[in-house]
Formats: structure tokens, C-alpha cells, sequence
């Protein structure tokens, strides 16, 4: 009898990739769990096996497997049926989700080390001249890679060299996998047993009198252990008595002290449960109602409610639910929305139970909280993140929140699996009949669509919670402003007035600056050149704080040029406004302010977004400057003022979305003003002030801008009424890149006709050297998406054949962004 292992590996290959296993280890093995298996020539990698059964592959010999790594699943079935579904929809392949899906911890590649087991008693009779000469090179060096067990022995086939080893247990392999996740320890003291008596702990005070530091700590446990904690963290103790580490010491050393270790998980905190309680208003309480019904009926809920109308006391309410039924609960954000406010306030009300899983977290945070939800423990029970925690290991998944379903960071870009985590999200849940409500203030046209059609519940929150009024929105005509002489800089008259008036009242204000298109460039006044990027088809961008132009592609810098670098020219100019220059000229017009900044070049590192949001918290900023980062979710006491600085680049960006967008966008900065009692106040500066998108974020009219995009995109056959798939052709050589272009859209043309766009050099066509170029095909609602995505897959394999496009790469986009 035959047996065979089917494995997803972590390597482009379209198909899962067949191993041979002996009976025992068909007896052992599970779907979902790791196999060390060789591909290629002798290298090794980690893949998770797919399915056993007994079935020869077709066209190639099963190699054997070379080691397994787990003792049980660390993949369950649910997940590789959702990889599945992935791998399917979004046109990728299934070792491209695995990637995503799991810890990179998970998937080392166990290819190249060998190290010698602890422990081992080696019995160097019994080896033969290979095994030897492995044995005491290993003996020398900790580990070797397999390339340099090749070179000591001087072959290529050294694995079943190895894999004698590994058998009779003298070394591992991939033990790389196990060593790279280390829990994190932690210091703790706690009181010799021998003194745990109340007559002997005052004899050792009085013995101690006349070491007045010592006696100092012992006091100080006394007092930090004295409800009921038995051991408490060195480092604790050492800040609490003021004491200094060597005094401990010696108290450790006379061995009144026991120090000790224990595993901490890095991802927990500090801040002990609260659970403050919560009791939904009116209009809440009846939301609530209303989703608990609509769940009871297995509906995805959309829940529209307004800025700072409570929604996230809502969700508190709904996870709570979840967990009393013994369920576990996932709470998606954007990246950017995934701030300390939010998960202090889930953590104030449910403890330990949540973890966050976040793509600022190292190697090991992130194993730490795929074992909580994999072994269903209490901690892990609700997980809050980013886009990437819908594929964490969930037993008994009963919730899951979507945040601010509307943002298109959901959707990840590059590289592939292209999912879109809300879209993913609705079909993990129907896999666990879990419930999902999908949340915004602004809902994306596509989400409401579903509402408006009833495909989705839709459950309300017109009002903020406490009543208080939506912010007053005063739209500022900067043509006239301009015309008049009443700008300064970037800033009118009337925003200047307005920012005086706040600072005067003791109130924050929040300039809003959009990131794109906005950055500045520099201009030669003479012959109008601007220094380009050499890689890339773009204007370099001018930083003031290190003084250099850059590229945003691909990092391609040089130093700010005085004079042109075509004419020589010294009249030369900054065109553009990015978040730098409105702090600059702010600084210049309210010197006396605190002023602070957001954008992408302040927040790098791990906690410099939370110091920002921080000091404005703590009321040590007056003024905010920021990009998109500031609008999202953030709760905000003081916020008298929201400026936007100039809404038409939002307006006119091109692109089908760009009305869409610019409307939440704007109406979720203004959200940030007047979160409290009293009315705050919004101003927009715009060279357009009659726009319609204007007009509509400034009577906060959702259904209106809804219905009116809803007919541009049946008019010009965009989402919701038509599905996108883009083809993006990549290549270095540009003629190829049009050749292989046209190539792809005729092919594509002689089926979907006349749904095919293109090909067509998006804005920026050319990055890091390679040129771009897309086709989109438009997919009518009656036509089958499964078998338009099949023929389109044909297509692509047929592309693939085609010896002469060989260097051009296709990447293939299911709903783009
Ligand atoms: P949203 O998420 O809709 O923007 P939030 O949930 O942040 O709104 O609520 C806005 C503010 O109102 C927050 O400070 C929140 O603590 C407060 N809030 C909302 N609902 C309640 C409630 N039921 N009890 C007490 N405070 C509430
Ligand atoms: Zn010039
Ligand atoms: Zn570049």
C-alpha cells in the first residue's frame, strides 16, 4: 500500500505538491500539520500538509517526506478551506495565503539548519565516516546550513546522511522553527518559605535593623504583596522601594529572597480588568436589539451610525455577548485605525481576554497570540487587528466586528493574496456561522448597496451619543480668498480667525492635509524642470527636515538643490503643499502654539504614532497637523476646530472612487471636532465650494451622496453594478511591456467584449525601473464571476507559455481598489 501526503508549499507553484508517507506516518498525520519536505535540488522547506490519501500523483514520482514538525495541527480544517476559497477568488495560489496567514516563525525555511540534539550521548563507534565527520563539525559549530554539510563532505546528496541522524536522534532539523519562538521571561521574587511565619518574619526585621536598605525592600514586598500576591516582579519591587539592584541581591544571596523565572507573553498588559460597566442609551439599546435580531437570522448586519454616536460601546456590548456563549470574537480595523485608545478601551472592559495581533508586533508576539486562539484559550478569547487576523487559527469563532468597514486598506495591495479583509471577513463567518456586523460612519457604496438591496441588515445610529450636535460646517472660497488678498500661505483669513478663536477658548484644533498628490515638489522658475526620480516615472519630493528630495516608490534620494539641475538656474521654487509646509507657515503664524505633526515621516517606529496621539490626549498640543492617519476612530475630548486644508485634490484625484472617498474622508475628520458637550465647528477650503461632494459634507447628507455616485457608477459601469478584475503587466523592457499588453487584452477581448479597458500606463508608469501597464475587465452582474475568473485564469496560463514574455510578470487584482 501506497500512501501520500498532499502539501501547499510556500513557493510559486500553482498546485499542491504530493509526498510520499509510510503507513506509521500516514497513521500520524493530519491535514493542517507541518512536514519538513525536500523540493528542488536538496533544499528543504516547510509546508502544511492539504490532505493524505492514496492516490500516485500523475505526472511525477512522490519523493518521501523528510521529517514532521508537529505533534498536531497548527492549521485547522476551517482555515485550509478558507485558503482555499482565498486562493480561488482572489486568482493566486494557495502557498501565497499561507504565507499571509501564518507567523513567518511557522514557516522558517527549516532548508538550511542542522544542529546536534542537547542531551545527545553520542556513540561515535557506531557512525561511519560521513556521520563522523557531521557529528564533530557540529560539535565545533553550533548549527550548520545544509550547503555546509555539503562542502565538508564534499556531495550533493547529503540528506539521507541527515536523515540518519536525525532518526537516531544525534541532531535536528528546522529546530530554527522551535528556537525562533522564545516566550519572554520574567524576573520574580518572592519571600524564602522558611519566613513566611509571622514570628519568623519579625525576627528577620529586627535582624535586619542595621541594614536599613534591606529591611527597606522587605517592607516594601510586605506591603505590595499584602493582597494576597505571593510573588511579585523583580523589577517591581526594585522601583516601588526605591531600592537599588545590588541591595536585593545580597538579600537573594542570604536567601531570604528566591528569585525565579517565569514565561510571560510579551502581547499582554498590565492594566488588570476594570470591566466598567456600559449601559447603552436609548438609541442604542435599540440598535442592539434590532442586530441581535437580524443575527438571529444569520444576517450580515451593517451598522451606519454617525460619528461619536457609540458604536464601539456597541461592539463592547455584542463581543461581550460572544464570549458569555463561550465563543470566541474578532474585532478587524484598518492598520491605521488600530490604536492604544481603542484597545485600552477593550482591555479596560475585558482584561487579558484580548489580544491584539498587529503587523508592528515581532515574530514571537505574533506566534503567541496564533497559539491563545488555537488552543481556544480564555486569553486570545477576543482578538483585535489588522487585516491579517482573519486568518488566525479560530476554534469557535462567533463575532466578528469589521471598524470602519469603508476603508480601502482592507484591501491589501502587494503582494499577493489581494484580499479584501471585510469581503474575506463575511465569508469566514458563514463558515462558522459566526455573526458579522460591518461598521462605519460612512459606509463604502458597495456595503450599503448590499443593505439597499437587502442582501445585508441595516441597523442605525443617527445621533451622537449624549445628543450632541453634528460639528457646523462653514466652507471657505479660497478664489476669493485669494483674489481678495486674504490668504496667507495656505491659510485664509477665516481659518485663522477661527484657530485664534479656539486657542483662545482653551480648545485643540486639527488641521487635515491629504497625503496625495500633495507633497511638495520643486520647480525651476526659468525652464520648468523638476527633478525626476531615475527609477521611476515621478517628481522627486522636497523634505525640509533632512533637506532632501526623495522619491515615495523607491526611496531613491539626493540632496535639496539650489540651483536647477537643468538650466542652472537659481530661481528656483517649491511647488505643492504637504503636511511640512502647513506646519512651517503655521509655526510662523502662531508661534506661541504647540504644534504637532502626523504623516507617515513622523509615526515610523513602533510607538511614535501612540506618542503623538498621546500628547494631544494629554492636552500637550494644541494644534494637530496630519494626513489621513488623524481621521481614523480616534476619540478626541478637546477638539474645538477641524481645518481642511484644501478639499479639491481629494476631489480630482482620477479615479472612479475619488467622489466616494473624498466624501468619507472629510466627513470623517470632521467627526474628530465637538466630540463633547459643546458644538464643534469645521472648515473646508476648496476652490470649488458649490461641489456636490462639498456641499454634502457639509449637511452630513450620506443618502444623498450615495444615490447620486450610485448613478455615475451604473452610467460608467463601475462597482456596485459591475465586478473589476485589473491586470497589471510588469516588465523592464517597455516595448515588451505594450507587446505582452496587447497580447493579453486581444486575448482577452475575444471573450469579454466590450468589457475589456485598456491597456492603459497608469499614472505612474514606471517604478524601481519597471514599466506598468493595465488592463481592467469589467464584470456585468449577470455574468458567472467563477467562470469569468476561470477564463481569465486560462488566459493567463496561456501567457505564461509564451516563451517570449517570459521576463514580464502579471498580476492579476480581484476587486481593486
Ligand atoms: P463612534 O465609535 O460611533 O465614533 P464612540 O463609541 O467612540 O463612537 O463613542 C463616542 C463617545 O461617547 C465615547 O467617548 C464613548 O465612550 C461615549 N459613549 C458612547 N456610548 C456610551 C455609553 N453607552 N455610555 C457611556 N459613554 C458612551
Ligand atoms: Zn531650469
Ligand atoms: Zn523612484
Amino acid at each position: 500500500m501506497a500512501y501520500f501526503a498532499d502539501l501547499i508549499l510556500p513557493l510559486p507553484l500553482d498546485n499542491r505538491f504530493t509526498y510520499s508517507i509510510s503507513e506509521e506516518e500516514f497513521q500520524f498525520i493530519q491535514p493542517g500539520m507541518r512536514l519538513a519536505v525536500p523540493f528542488g535540488k536538496n533544499r528543504i522547506y516547510t509546508g502544511i500538509v492539504a490532505a493524505i490519501h492514496q492516490d500516485p500523483p500523475k505526472v511525477y514520482e512522490a519523493k518521501p517526506i523528510h521529517q514532521i514538525l508537529d505533534e498536531s495541527p497548527v492549521v485547522t480544517e476551517k482555515q485550509l478551506e478558507f485558503w482555499n476559497w482565498i486562493a480561488d477568488y482572489y486568482l493566486c495560489t494557495e502557498g501565497e495565503v499561507m504565507k499571509a496567514a501564518l507567523p513567518g516563525a511557522f514557516l522558517l525555511e527549516s532548508e538550511s539548519i542542522v544542529k546536534l540534539k542537547k542531551s545527545s550521548e553520542v556513540d561515535w563507534d557506531a557512525l561511519n565516516d560521513e556521520e563522523y565527520l557531521v557529528i564533530e563539525a557540529l560539535q565545533r559549530q553550533s548549527s550548520m546550513k545544509i550547503q555546509e554539510i555539503e562542502q565538508l563532505l564534499d556531495k550533493k546528496k547529503v540528506l539521507p546522511v541527515i536523515n540518519k541522524l536525525v532518526s537516531r536522534t544525534l541532531v535536528d532539523l528546522n529546530q530554527e522553527i522551535y528556537e525562533q519562538y522564545k516566550p519572554k521571561q520574567v524576573r520574580y521574587v518572592r519571600l524564602n518559605q522558611a519566613y513566611s511565619a509571622e514570628a519568623e518574619m519579625h525576627q528577620l526585621l529586627d535582624e535586619l535593623s542595621r541594614a536599613p536598605k534591606q529591611r527597606e525592600i522587605l517592607l516594601s514586598y510586605f506591603a505590595l504583596t499584602a493582597r494576597s500576591k505571593k510573588s511579585l516582579k523583580t523589577k517591581e519591587l526594585i522601583k516601588e522601594s526605591n531600592a537599588s539592584a545590588s541591595v536585593l541581591k545580597s538579600l537573594i544571596d542570604k536567601g531570604i529572597f528566591e528569585e525565579f523565572f517565569l514565561d510571560t507573553d510579551r502581547v499582554g498588559f498590565d492594566g488588570g480588568s476594570q470591566n466598567k460597566e456600559i449601559h447603552l442609551n436609548e438609541d442604542q439599546r435599540h440598535a442592539f436589539e434590532h442586530i441581535q435580531d437580524n443575527f438571529r437570522e444569520n444576517r450580515v448586519c451593517l451598522l451606519h451610525g454617525v460619528t461619536s454616536s457609540g458604536k464601539t460601546e456597541l461592539y463592547i456590548k455584542l463581543i461581550e455577548k460572544a464570549i458569555q456563549n463561550g465563543k470566541q470574537a474578532l474585532y478587524v480595523l484598518p492598520e491605521i485605525a488600530l490604536t492604544t485608545q481603542l484597545i485600552k478601551r477593550l482591555q479596560s472592559y475585558f482584561g487579558d481576554k484580548v489580544l491584539v495581533y498587529h503587523s508592528k508586533y515581532s515574530l514571537n508576539e505574533r506566534v503567541e497570540v496564533y497559539r491563545h486562539v488555537l488552543n481556544n484559550s480564555e486569553k486570545g478569547r477576543i482578538v483585535i487587528g489588522a487585516r491579517s487576523c482573519i486568518f488566525l487559527p479560530f476554534k469557535d469563532l462567533g463575532l466578528i466586528v469589521v471598524d470602519e468597514e469603508h476603508e480601502a486598506t482592507f484591501k491589501q495591495f502587494d503582494p499577493a493574496p489581494r484580499y479584501h479583509a471585510r469581503d474575506a471577513a463575511v465569508v469566514l463567518a458563514a463558515k462558522f456561522k459566526a455573526n458579522i456586523i460591518l461598521g462605519s460612519a460612512t459606509p463604502s457604496l458597495e456595503s450599503y448597496f448590499n443593505a439597499d438591496h437587502n442582501k445585508y441588515a441595516l441597523v442605525e445610529l443617527t445621533r451622537r451619543y449624549g445628543n450632541v450636535l453634528m460639528p457646523e460646517v462653514e466652507v471657505v472660497d479660497i478664489k476669493t480668498a485669494h483674489r481678495k488678498k486674504k490668504m496667507t500661505g495656505h491659510f485664509s483669513e477665516r481659518l485663522i480667525d477661527e484657530i485664534k478663536e479656539c486657542l483662545k477658548e482653551g480648545e485643540q484644533i486639527i488641521l487635515f492635509q491629504n497625503r496625495r498628490g500633495f507633497s511638495p515638489i520643486l520647480e525651476c522658475n526659468t525652464c520648468g524642470h523638476s527633478p525626476q526620480c531615475p527609477n521611476c516615472d515621478v517628481s522627486l519630493t522636497y523634505h525640509s527636515h533632512n533637506n532632501q528630495l526623495r522619491c515615495h516608490y523607491c526611496g531613491y534620494h539626493i540632496a535639496m538643490q539650489h540651483k536647477c539641475m537643468a538650466c542652472r538656474s537659481n530661481e528656483i521654487s517649491t511647488k505643492g503643499f504637504g503636511t511640512e509646509q502647513v506646519e512651517t507657515e503655521l509655526k510662523a503664524l502662531f508661534p506661541e502654539s504647540r504644534i504637532a505633526r502626523m504623516d507617515q515621516d513622523t509615526t515610523r517606529g513602533k510607538y511614535a504614532y501612540e506618542k503623538i496621539i498621546a500628547a494631544f490626549e494629554n492636552e500637550e498640543t494644541d494644534i494637530l497637523i496630519g494626513t489621513q492617519m488623524l481621521t481614523k476612530g480616534l476619540d478626541f475630548r478637546k477638539v474645538g476646530l477641524v481645518g481642511i486644508m484644501n478639499a479639491d485634490n481629494l476631489l480630482n484625484f482620477p479615479d472612479f472612487r475619488a467622489h466616494e472617498r473624498s466624501f468619507q474622508l472629510m466627513l470623517q475628520v470632521a467627526g474628530r471636532s465637538g466630540r463633547t458637550k459643546k458644538r464643534g465647528k469645521v472648515l473646508i477650503q476648496s476652490y470649488n465650494p458649490h461641489h456636490r461632494i462639498i456641499q454634502q459634507v457639509s449637511t452630513a447628507d450620506y443618502k444623498e451622496m450615495y444615490k447620486e455616485q450610485l448613478e455615475d457608477r451604473y452610467q460608467y459601469k463601475y462597482p456596485p453594478y459591475y465586478r473589476l478584475v485589473r491586470l497589471t503587466v510588469r516588465c523592464r523592457d517597455f516595448s515588451k511591456t505594450n507587446e505582452a499588453a496587447e497580447w493579453l487584452s486581444r486575448s482577452l477581448n475575444s471573450v469579454f467584449d466590450p468589457y475589456v479597458l485598456g491597456p492603459e500606463f497608469p499614472p505612474v508608469a514606471r517604478i524601481r525601473n519597471e514599466y506598468y501597464k493595465n488592463i481592467l475587465v469589467k464584470i456585468p452582474q449577470k455574468q458567472s464571476l467563477g467562470k469569468t475568473k476561470r477564463i481569465i485564469q486560462k488566459v493567463l496560463n496561456s501567457f505564461k507559455s509564451i516563451g517570449a514574455y517570459r521576463s514580464v510578470r502579471v498580476v492579476a487584482n480581484v476587486d481593486p481598489q
